[in-house]
């Protein structure tokens, strides 16, 4: 499908943040843009907001001198709807209120010709209930620019019960020509992003509930062994708390209250104190001008061994031991007796975690001075890892382990015992959401990942991941927590079991 000809005329209803972005993207595309907002002013204080941005991206050398001035004369902020006639498209980004939106869709269809194309850049809303009122809802799709809309790739083109596909396909396209990345979407609550992204947040504040870590050490595993640009605390922190807990609840409500999405008490009290983030100053960290920034906790150094046994297959694990050799620690090979391998290092036992906490581990496997590793996305890069041993490890086991992956340049992090440790089970978490998205027809496999790449900048898309981990160690670790917290939240999407059963990948 072709994208919209440059000679269409885009006019944006709301020139806020949001409005005055997407009103550049598309000027700087090409098109003569209309800008309008219902506050006296909003709209030329839109303009120059844009005039602003241009200037700054003119002043880092990214953009011309003369294509900003071109974009900014093809901006033009109205006074009145009836002014933007001419528009062939009409991208609203007015307030999250179903019914100032509705009405707006309204005024628009009265307005502008019958073979306009209508968008919404809403967050939450229903695109289906947004179309109801109107006398042709098939034009009506949900456009969802992410914020800083010039700056960040990715758009969710959402279709409601009465989208016409060609209509999708065309602001498809049309977002592609405005360099973008794409994905479409079926109005479903919380879209793709908003919704797969829920457990970054709900397994961080679970294991912070649990007392396993600080958030700067929680944040520090993400953030260096997974290669999360932001750990979920500081993100949450620079969201703000009131936004972050207010989509985490109507998330929850518009699944009606599917546990899975439940909002946590630790951020209700951050919103109730008013510890709303970076933008009040205080959050889970002080935003205070002389305030410390805490540290993540890291493992005293420890002598460690010399050399140590492989006793079967580590899988994902396996470029650690390379990293071990290369340091110089002498590496034995022993087969195992399938399942998970791991790496006797004088007394200890070290293994990648897999749901179970270390305590129940050691005792079910026999082996007292067990020792756990998280997940990283890269063992051969990775600058930290996170370790848990269980109840009955002895310290000495415990540092000899230590000791020996610092040979290797690791910084080592000791979070308490838990269940799936942090970054196992926020990985497998997003992986089962992202399984339920696909299977129930949100999107396809590949704009998932798409959408989480570029919406929230994950190193991986989540069923990229599984992937990479198997999908039966996925389910494994799932079922795992299931039964270690009796939730329903860690039952297994469906879509992940058959893949365990079939052996097929989420991706070709
Ligand atoms: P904002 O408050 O910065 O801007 C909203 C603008 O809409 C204001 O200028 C307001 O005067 C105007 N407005 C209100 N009622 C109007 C009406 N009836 N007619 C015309 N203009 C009207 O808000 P924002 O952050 O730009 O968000 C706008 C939309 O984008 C919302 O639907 C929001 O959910 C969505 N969104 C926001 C973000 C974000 O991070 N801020 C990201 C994606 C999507």
């Amino acid at each position: 499908m072709a994208p919209l000809s440059l000679d269409v005329k885009v006019l944006v209803v709301g020139a806020g943040a949001m409005g005055s972005g997407i009103a550049q993207v598309a000027a700087r595309a090409g098109h003569h843009v209309y800008l309008y907002d219902a506050r006296v002013d909003a709209a030329a204080a839109g303009r120059a907001a844009i005039e602003r941005d241009l200037a700054a991206l003119v002043a880092k050398g990214r953009l011309g001198e003369r294509e900003a001035q071109a974009t900014l004369a093809r901006v033009e902020a109205v006074a009145t709807l009836g002014a933007a006639r001419e528009a062939g498209v009409a991208i609203e980004a007015v307030v999250e209120q179903l019914e100032v939106k509705q009405s707006i869709f309204l005024e628009l269809e009265a307005q502008l010709a019958p073979t306009a194309i209508l968008a919404s850049n809403t967050s939450s809303l229903s695109i289906t209930a947004l179309g109801a009122p109107l006398a042709r809802p098939t034009r009506l799709a949900g456009l969802h620019f992410f914020n800083p809309a010039p700056r960040m790739a990715l758009v969710e083109v959402v279709s409601g019960l009465a989208t016409d596909a060609a209509v999708a396909e065309r602001l498809h396209a049309t977002a592609r020509n405005w360099g973008k990345i794409p994905v479409h979407a079926r109005s479903t609550p919380g879209f793709i992003v908003n919704r797969v992204a829920r457990p970054y947040y709900a397994e961080a504040l679970r294991v912070l509930a649990e007392g396993a870590a600080r958030p700067a050490t929680l944040d520090a595993i993400l953030r260096e062994g997974c290669g999360f640009p932001m750990g979920p605390f500081e993100l949450m922190d620079f969201i703000g708390h009131d936004v972050n807990f207010a989509v985490t609840r109507s998330v929850f409500d518009a699944y009606f209250g599917d546990r899975r999405f439940a909002p946590s008490l630790i951020q209700q009290e951050l919103v109730a104190a008013g510890r709303l983030g970076r933008k009040s100053g205080q959050g889970f960290y002080s935003y205070a001008a002389d305030a410390p920034r805490p540290a993540p906790q890291l493992e005293a150094a420890q002598a460690g061994e010399a050399a140590l046994t492989v006793v079967g297959d580590l899988g994902v694990a396996v470029p650690l031991i390379g990293r071990l050799e290369a340091a110089g620690v002498a590496v034995r090979r022993e087969p195992g007796q399938g399942g998970g391998g791991w790496l006797q290092i004088g007394a200890a036992r070290l293994a990648l975690a897999d749901g179970r906490p270390a305590t129940r581990r050691a005792v079910e496997e026999g082996c007292p001075n067990l020792v756990l590793f998280d997940l990283c996305l890269d063992y051969a890069t990775t600058p930290r890892i996170a370790l848990a041993h269980a109840d009955s490890c002895g310290r000495g086991a415990y540092r000899a382990v230590v000791g020996t992956l610092q040979r290797a340049g690791l910084l080592v992090t000791g979070i308490d015992d838990v269940a799936g440790m942090l970054a196992l089970r926020t990985v497998a978490m997003l992986a089962n959401e992202a399984a339920d998205a696909q299977l129930q027809g949100v999107a396809s496999a590949a704009d998932i990942d798409a959408a989480m790449r570029h919406g929230t900048n994950y190193p991986r898309g989540p069923l990229a991941w599984a992937d990479q981990l198997g999908a039966a160690f996925v389910a494994r670790v799932l079922g795992h927590l299931k039964e270690h917290y009796g939730e329903e939240c860690y039952r297994v999407s469906p879509l992940l079991q058959r893949k365990t059963w079939n052996g097929e990948t989420f991706h070709e």
